[in-house]
């Protein structure tokens, strides 16, 4: 007889998921993670709790008309599928487009997570209809943001942690698959010395001991590559110019996709490795917790996007738009950041930041401050911070002196104070028309036409230079590593196809973001926001259910 009947690499969303639906089935399961008890969970505690959903009784409320074929449409138009390899992404992507229109919402309920009732719109596009980004806002906030999505899972593991049925095993470190004729039994790695690091933060590697454990089947749920930059930058996207020179950390040091080899070496087969999904528009964290910790801003369309030169983005590269199509076009300019111009009136209505730590109105379920900040247009505590202590935040009464210190903070003289206050002044000169032809104001009238952008998001049109509107702020912005849009192939069971192309490896399952959260990149090339943690549900819930039926 085994150790134990199912054997989850990986305490992340999807590992305690597929965990639960396991044990729920009755089965022994050992859940074991690289770091100590103190990070469970992994990244999603740190996350927004963003959900994608479709046609959902919020979007209603809303008047959005939202249905299964607008967001499959949506969603391959995004993802533009276009390997051999993206047979199983495909299915994928088609099952939870369906679980996002039907059963997620309510599963999700009777587990106790509610929603935010006003629906973000996320990753909007901004090219023609049938290509890349949302056409309607489905971002829904889970109430609690990450911590509130991974409670009930959190909860009924230790349930069966107090039943007997799941065991954890913190500090294990898987580096080999144990198998034997094409099927998996098991796994070996090192214990690691106890560490007492608070949650997120790195942990020793130093070994104190080993272990080896006998499993009736194995799920991988180790999570992506983006806090490993040496494999992000080793599995960069062709057609994105060099990888950048500098990058900052949207994710633990956790997430080091050293499980993703080891699973290979075991006949796993990796595909998509190179298509991931990196942030534009990072800022260095003021009070890191993991090594090179770097923070989202989230911003409404209105800031100025500019190139390290001054220059601004192209059409439709506005904040918010195109996340992977941003970041491709800096890395072509040949410098790793860039830069947000706007001011103070701005910034209260427009700048969110991601993270649960980064927003505690809604992680801490405050009524009042949802009301007098958000809804009152101020700057929250946590986007102040930054305006005092973060390295990247810049603010000046003039154009001159601010372009002084933006040269400054990079090191050179790039920005031409005169050439970029003809821009400013040529943006402003659409605003006073009352219309204007510039795409991105006639974007920003847009967004204000929705409800939650119009309350929530995006300030009323008026002159950067405006100086009743001031002080004039400019945030540079690094590239933010964050998920890994490529993983193990998996068919629809989540079971993992072996490298040697002739199907399931026995005993061997895949989730989450080491799935590329399902078939190997259901995402394909380019992802709508909020698709992740359902991703690591979707699949953790998967893998949990069918590691439970092998005997
Ligand atoms: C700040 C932030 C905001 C986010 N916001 C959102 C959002 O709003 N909406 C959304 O959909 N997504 C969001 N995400 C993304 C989402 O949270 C992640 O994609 C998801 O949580 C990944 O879960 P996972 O279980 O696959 O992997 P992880 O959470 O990375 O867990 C993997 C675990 O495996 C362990 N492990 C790895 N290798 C080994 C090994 N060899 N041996 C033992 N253990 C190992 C790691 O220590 C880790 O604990 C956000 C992420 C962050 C960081």
């Amino acid at each position: 007889m085994s150790d134990t009947d199912v054997l989850v690499i990986g305490a992340g969303l999807a590992g305690l998921v597929a965990a639960a639906e396991a044990a729920d089935a009755g089965r022994r399961v050992t859940v074991m993670d690289q770091e100590p008890a103190a990070s469970i969970g992994g990244q999603a505690w740190w996350s927004f709790g963003g959900l994608f959903l479709v046609n959902s009784p919020e979007q209603r409320r809303l008047r959005i008309r939202d249905s299964v074929e607008l967001a499959l449409d949506d969603w391959f138009g995004s993802a533009g599928f276009d390997r051999p390899e993206d047979h199983w992404p495909r299915e994928w992507a088609k099952a939870y487009v369906d679980f996002a229109a039907g059963e997620k919402r309510s599963w999700l309920r009777d587990q106790g997570v509610s929603l935010f009732p006003v629906v973000q719109w996320a990753e909007r596009g901004g090219y023609q209809a049938g290509e890349h980004g949302n056409s309607v806002p489905r971002f829904h906030i889970a109430w609690g943001t990450g911590p509130a999505v991974l409670k009930p899972f959190v909860r009924r593991v230790m349930e069966h942690v107090s039943a007997g049925r799941i065991r954890l095993l913190f500090r294990h470190r898987v580096t080999r698959l144990l198998s034997v004729d094409r099927r998996v039994t098991g796994a070996a790695g090192e214990i690691l010395v106890p560490s007492s690091v608070a949650r997120g933060a790195k942990s020793a590697r130093e070994v104190v001991g080993e272990f080896t454990l006998s499993a009736g089947s194995v799920i991988v749920a180790s999570g992506g590559i983006g806090g490993n930059h040496d494999l992000v930058r080793a599995n960069w996207p062709t057609g994105y110019g060099d990888p950048p020179s500098t990058m900052i950390s949207g994710v633990p040091d956790s997430t080091d996709g050293l499980m993703l080899g080891v699973t290979e070496a075991a006949g796993g087969r990796v595909i998509n490795g190179d298509r991931m999904w990196h942030y534009p528009e990072g800022v260095i964290n003021h009070s890191p917790v993991w090594p090179s910790h770097g923070i989202r801003v989230l911003s409404g369309p209105s800031p100025l996007w500019l190139d390290a030169t001054g220059s601004r983005l192209p059409t439709p590269l506005f904040p918010g738009f195109d996340s992977l199509g941003t970041v491709r076009h800096i890395t072509s300019t040949g410098y790793p950041y860039s830069w947000f111009l706007t001011n103070r009136r701005t910034i209260g209505p427009e700048f969110g930041l991601s993270g649960s730590e980064q927003n505690d109105d809604l992680t801490g379920r405050s009524v009042s401050k949802l009301l007098v900040e958000r809804f009152g247009g101020k700057i929250t505590p946590a986007v102040q911070a930054f305006l005092d202590k973060g390295a990247d935040f810049l603010t000046a009464d003039t154009l001159p002196e601010l372009v002084g210190k933006m040269n400054a903070l990079a090191g050179n003289d790039l920005i031409d104070a005169g050439a970029l206050e003809r821009t400013v002044r040529l943006r402003d000169g659409q605003v006073r028309t009352g219309l204007g032809k510039d795409p991105q104001i006639v974007a920003t009238a847009g967004a204000r036409n929705y409800f939650g952008d119009r309350r929530m998001r995006t300030v009323e049109p008026h002159e950067i230079l405006d100086p009743g509107s001031g002080p004039l702020v400019a945030v540079r912005l690094h590239i933010l590593t964050r998920k890994t849009l490529g993983g193990l192939e998996t068919d629809l069971c989540s079971a993992a196809l072996g490298r040697d192309g002739l199907g399931r490896i026995d005993g061997l399952f895949a989730a989450g973001e080491a799935a590329g959260f399902g078939g190997g990149g259901m995402h394909g090339h380019r992802a709508l926001e909020g698709t992740f943690l359902g991703g690591c549900l979707f699949s953790g819930r998967t893998a949990g259910r069918s590691a439970a039926l092998l005997d």
